[in-house]
């Protein structure tokens, strides 16, 4: 039950109504027995910096959560970033201190991780291949990198961009092998990192019949639930991760970073 003792979370989105996480969230947070509710805040992005400067004033608020279109006006609107956000020029979590300082934080790429040992996925020493260059898949390819993957191939429709994340990788984590590339062939982990698979007549994002025996296909889509890409590598008996995980895994890290107390520098 709400009550004056419950600290506030706040989802900045526009629009908001079609956004599942305040559902799922409190679903969660009430499940755990923890006093605290999220609401939805439909703000346009002309708005964004009044608002967040507003939300900074109410001594309750535990964080926020940002989404579409926010990630990436959000983290010149925080005191400090986390090394991730920073690098990603993109925030969807804010923690406020009790100072009112906001610390921004990206989880799209530890969610998915989450997501992953979940279903005991292991990254260490595997040969991945990631397609996508947008939000969710640079996200992912540096909590990849992070994580020690014998080498990480990169493909993208805009290929500039695929080599523009393969440099930031290579710069953050100099022992890294990474590439640009145009197929999964050779590859035992392949990710769906696209928006390729929200829609029926999308073409597949790769061909899962190019990976290794035995290869893990996981998606980031989470509607539908099966994707054509995931029905495809079923058929070729390879492992299958649906893109759910992703959002139960973000959902765990966001409970951690928003209503853990303490100092909000990471
Ligand atoms: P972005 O717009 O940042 O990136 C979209 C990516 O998809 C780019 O790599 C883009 O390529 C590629 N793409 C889009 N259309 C096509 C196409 N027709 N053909 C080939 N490639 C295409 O979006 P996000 O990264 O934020 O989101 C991507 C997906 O991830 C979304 O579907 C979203 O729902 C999902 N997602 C899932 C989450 C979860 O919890 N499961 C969390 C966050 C996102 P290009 O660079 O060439 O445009």
């Amino acid at each position: 039950m709400i009550s004056g003792h419950t600290k506030t979370l706040v989802i900045l989105a526009d629009p908001v109504a079609h956004v599942r996480t305040p559902e799922a969230l409190n679903a969660r947070m009430s499940e755990a027995g923890i006093d605290a509710v999220m609401v939805p805040a439909e703000v346009a992005p002309g708005d964004l910096a009044a608002t967040v400067e507003g939300l900074r004033s109410i001594r309750n608020l535990a964080g926020l959560v940002v989404t579409v279109p926010h990630k990436t006006a959000m983290p010149a609107l925080c005191d400090s970033l986390s090394q991730r956000a920073e690098i990603a020029s993109s925030v969807n979590v804010v923690r406020r201190g009790a100072d009112g300082r906001l610390h921004g934080d990206l989880l799209d790429g530890e969610g998915f991780m989450r997501g992953l040992s979940s279903t005991g996925t292991e990254i260490s020493g595997k040969r991945i291949f990631l397609a996508g260059a947008g939000g969710a898949a640079s996200a992912i390819a540096f909590s990849l990198a992070a994580r020690g993957p014998a080498c990480l191939t990169v493909a993208n429709r805009s290929r500039a961009k695929a080599q523009d994340l393969v440099t930031r990788l290579t710069r953050a984590f100099p022992g890294l092998e990474a590439a640009v590339g145009d197929g999964p062939t050779g590859h035992d982990l392949a990710i769906n990192g696209t928006s390729l698979g929200l829609k029926p007549e999308d073409p597949l994002p790769f061909e899962p019949a190019e990976l290794l025996a035995g290869a893990t296909v996981a998606e980031v889509i989470m509607q539908p639930e099966t994707t054509a890409l995931l029905d495809r590598a079923q058929e070729l008996g390879l492992g299958t991760h649906a893109g759910r995980h992703m959002l139960d895994g973000q959902l765990a890290e966001m409970m951690d970073f928003l209503l853990t107390s303490g100092d909000p520098q990471i």
